[in-house]
């Protein structure tokens, strides 16, 4: 199969050509004549499979053989995505894509002054790529309006379920035309979105390229077990170890970042950190500067998990495990990207067991423990498994009062090994929500 043979026009055909594009990917093959066609798509697809491709494509061909010459602070097609990242990401892919097409594309989020952006918008815009908030700011402030919108695309829809970007969206759709193709796109499915799918989708395809749920099998993922005050050691040692080259490190918070990155560049090592509480303009150089590999170690909040592509990233670390499971698989998402290799390492202590439970129960597989030498854990991080099963401390038998009393040795008590108990059936039923999942309200900002 070719693009050609999927319907694509010529001046996209050379676009994809420099691009170095020759075989469409499978979300590609399923989405492109769907969305050509006029569908609503509800698409599952794992990170990585080029599933912008899928969209934008379709979208750029549509906006460029149909439709009105669109009019001052107008837009024919909206994609909104949850991160500053992704929004740039994603319209520079569109960019590429539209560079032999006389249609306009520009990118809007928060951050950043919003003038600029109202400025530019005075002049119409074919494809206009969002975050929700500022979206919705430029809307209220007159710079927008929706009378030519003709199709909507929700990108990473559950990113921005999780980042507690539920009312905006309710406010963006009701400003909507309700004549509309929608499109929407996400790695995981959660019963959330599916609900938000029946909401506004009309008679969509399904499309679901892998499993649900399920992590890139192109990554190797295991984890080390250490106590939590000796992660960062942990963490250089690894990396002197294994001559790491290129990294990304997630942490769970922007604090843990910050202390990180502080630590490393004490250290000597070339490091930097992206988060909520930085500049727009820094966390892009930052991320700049990785990809161009000017940086060694980037080290991020889950703000950086979803959409970023980075060629040929080799290695992702979990230095924190994520609050939300289906995080692990979007970060892990970052490496073993189009088919290529690559490793995702965990940092595990004994407080992340239920997290660990948690994302093994969700990507079907229990993770391999390689134990680092003179790191074990004071705390042991108690066995689990794929069915999320936490192996409980055996009770402490009942020492009797004479016995002696065994010198001031703690007794820890006896852990089961893994490969003494019966290695649970994989769940093949659709994930339901898992007990530690964060279900309270979200942060916008991680
Ligand atoms: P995505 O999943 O959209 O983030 O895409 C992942 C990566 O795959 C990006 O670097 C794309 O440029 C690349 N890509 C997407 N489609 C194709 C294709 N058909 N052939 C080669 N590379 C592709």
């Amino acid at each position: 199969m070719t693009f050609a043979t999927l319907g694509l026009i010529e001046p996209l055909l050379r676009s994809l050509e420099t691009l170095g594009y020759q075989t469409p990917t499978p979300v590609q093959a399923q989405a492109i004549p769907a969305v050509l066609a006029g569908r609503d798509l509800m698409a599952a697809a794992q990170t990585g499979t080029g599933k912008t491709a899928g969209f934008a494509l379709p979208l750029l061909q549509l906006l460029a053989m149909e439709g009105p010459k669109v009019t001052a602070n107008s837009v024919r097609a909206l994609i909104l995505v949850p991160t500053r990242e992704l929004a740039e990401q994603v319209h520079e892919a569109v960019r590429q894509y539209a560079e032999n097409l006389p249609l306009r594309t520009y990118a809007v989020y928060g951050g950043v002054s919003i003038n600029p952006q109202m400025m530019k918008l005075r002049s119409g815009v074919d494809l206009l790529v969002a975050t929700p908030g500022r979206l919705l700011d430029l809307f209220r402030q007159n710079a927008l309006k929706f009378n030519q919108l003709q199709t909507l695309v929700l990108d990473e829809a559950d990113r921005m379920l999780d980042l507690g970007f539920s009312e905006e969206l309710a406010n963006i759709y009701r400003a909507l035309p309700k004549k509309r193709q929608t499109l929407l796109f996400s790695a995981t499915f959660s019963d959330d979105i599916r609900l938000l799918a029946g909401q506004m989708l009309n008679d969509p395809l399904s499309i679901e390229v892998s499993p649900r749920n399920v992590a890139a099998n192109t990554v190797k993922q295991w984890i080390v077990t250490v106590d939590k005050k000796r992660k960062p050691e942990l963490f250089v040692h690894l990396m002197r170890k294994g001559k790491w080259k290129q990294v990304l490190v997630f942490a769970k918070t922007r604090n843990g970042v910050d202390a990180l990155v502080d630590k490393l560049q004490g250290l000597g090592i070339n490091a930097d950190g992206i988060h909520g509480d930085k500049p727009q303009a820094t966390r892009q150089r930052a991320l700049d500067r990785f990809k161009a590999s000017e940086v060694q170690i980037l080290v991020a909040t889950d703000v950086a998990a979803r959409g970023l592509d980075i060629e040929d990233l080799p290695l992702v670390v979990n230095f924190d495990l994520p609050i939300v499971a289906e995080d692990y698989i979007h970060r892990i998402g970052r490496t073993g990207r189009a088919g290529a290799t690559g490793e995702a390492i965990s940092l595990v202590c004994a407080d992340e067991v239920n997290l660990l439970s948690a994302i093994e129960m969700l990507t079907r597989q229990t993770l391999k423990r390689q134990n680092e030498p003179d790191f074990e854990p004071e705390h042991r991080v108690p066995d689990t498994d794929a069915s999320g099963q936490v192996v409980k401390k055996p009770k402490k038998p009942k020492k009797p009062k004479a016995s002696g009393g065994g010198g001031g040795k703690r007794n820890l008590g006896r852990w089961v090994d893994s490969g003494e108990i019966a290695p649970a059936e994989p769940s093949i039923k659709p994930v339901r929500k898992v007990p530690v999942f964060n279900t309270g309200p979200r942060k916008r900002k991680p």
